[in-house]
């Protein structure tokens, strides 16, 4: 019987599975039960940033499994302290919480958001079509994707989801009850779509009027994948809260809120929390990864290498110009929008023993780990030249 047989016995049918069984996983490479070894640009939908078995988050994981692996957060915690001192200090954000995933980042950002309105008569959230914070209820109150809220409202109250990226639907949708505006500044399933200048100097120009927070999900644009540490950073804006997730536990699960200290301020003893979040292994992986991509330089190595990808996807539009709709991203985020179905390229890629996925339907999705180099794109542009020209 197949992994995918006996997959298909027992599991809730919630996950489309890609017909392939994974043995291991090396620096940029997975390897399947046959022995195949195939590169993976996708890396586990951007949260293996470091690739796989990276020594120095191995190491990590080992030695705080030998001392602890769980004690609750009663306790004080050393891997907690240092990766939030780490990520503090690489932030500029003073305040941190450790969620467990990306959508519980969302949910505690909410509820920050409506902590500190409720002293102030607010309490709107305004979110952009096309956006993806999780999967949770209050994050889908902040998402507008039939496909992801069909059939499980009814949804929070007083949460608006207006058009992304247009400023004239944000000037009408800001008043002095909006407690905060969530956004991804560059989203990724959404397709890879970023905001434009104009539109960030109008959340600017409302946030100083009205006074709200701004909520940055950086789930997936964070830690360097862009070329910046943050994606938001591409714009002159600092929001007020950020969330993170995805790569900072090094393939653990854990999910952080970044807070100014106004913003931190709502919250007190009792008021929130989690059992799981801030794991010590999930944390002492997260030290190493965060200190391997500042040692290594691996945030400027992904807006270079970034824009190499870029490049090589951009020559490639020019050269199948009744296939390939636009090429955008930054750094090592981009995103191919054919004029067609993506999963016939993504499975010709497959074949080709290249790992990307699809993302809105459209758009192939580029989301590497950031270790990548020059030969690992050119191999990707190759076998996509083929099976664009298929
Ligand atoms: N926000 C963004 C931008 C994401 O990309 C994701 C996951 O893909 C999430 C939130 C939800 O994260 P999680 O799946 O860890 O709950």
């Amino acid at each position: 019987m197949s992994m995918l047989d006996r997959e298909s016995a027992v599991f809730i049918h919630t996950y489309k599975r890609l017909p392939l069984e994974i043995d291991r996983g090396e620096g940029v490479y997975l390897f399947s039960k046959d022995g195949t070894r195939y590169l993976d640009m996708f890396a586990g939908i951007a949260v293996n940033a470091l690739g796989y078995a990276h020594p120095r988050v191995v190491q990590a994981i080992e030695e705080q499994t030998r001392r602890y692996i769980h004690l609750s957060n009663y306790y004080l915690q050393d891997s907690q302290i240092a990766l939030a001192e780490l990520l503090t200090k690489h932030s500029g954000y003073p305040k941190i919480f450790y969620a467990n995933s990306g959508t519980e980042a969302t949910e505690g950002a909410a509820k920050i958001a409506r902590r500190w309105g409720s002293s102030r008569g607010k309490s709107d959230l305004i979110s952009f079509s096309n956006a993806f914070h999780g999967r949770t209820m209050g994050a889908l109150s902040l998402m507008d994707r039939p496909k992801y809220r069909d059939g499980f409202g009814p949804y929070l109250d007083h949460c608006f989801t207006i058009e992304f990226d247009n400023p004239s639907s944000l000037r009408k949708a800001v008043t002095p009850s909006t407690a905060a505006v969530l956004l991804e500044f560059i989203q990724g399933e959404g397709g890879i779509r970023s905001v434009s200048e104009g539109f960030v100097k109008t959340l600017k120009e409302l946030r100083d009027h009205f006074g709200f927070l701004l909520i940055a999900d950086e789930i997936q644009s964070g830690l360097g994948r862009t070329g910046t540490f943050f994606g938001f950073q591409h714009y002159d804006i600092q929001p007020d809260l950020v969330l993170m997730a995805k790569p900072i536990g090094g393939g653990l699960p854990l999910g952080a809120i970044l807070a100014t200290s106004g913003a931190a301020s709502v919250l007190e003893p009792g008021m929130h929390g989690t059992t799981f979040g801030g794991n010590p292994v999930a944390c002492a992986a997260g030290v190493a990864v965060i200190n391997e991509i500042l040692e290594k330089g691996l945030i400027q190595h992904a807006a270079d290498i970034g824009m190499y990808l870029l490049e090589s996807l951009r020559a490639l539009q020019t050269a199948f110009p009744k296939r390939v709709r636009e090429v955008r991203g930054f750094g090592l985020m981009a995103g191919m929008e054919l004029l067609g179905d993506g999963e016939p390229v993504v499975a010709a890629l497959r074949e080709r023993r290249i790992l990307i996925n699809c993302t809105d339907k459209t758009v192939l999705r580029f989301v590497p780990p950031l270790i990548i180099q020059r030969e690992h794109v050119d191999v990707t542009t190759r076998a996509l030249r083929e099976a664009l020209a298929d």
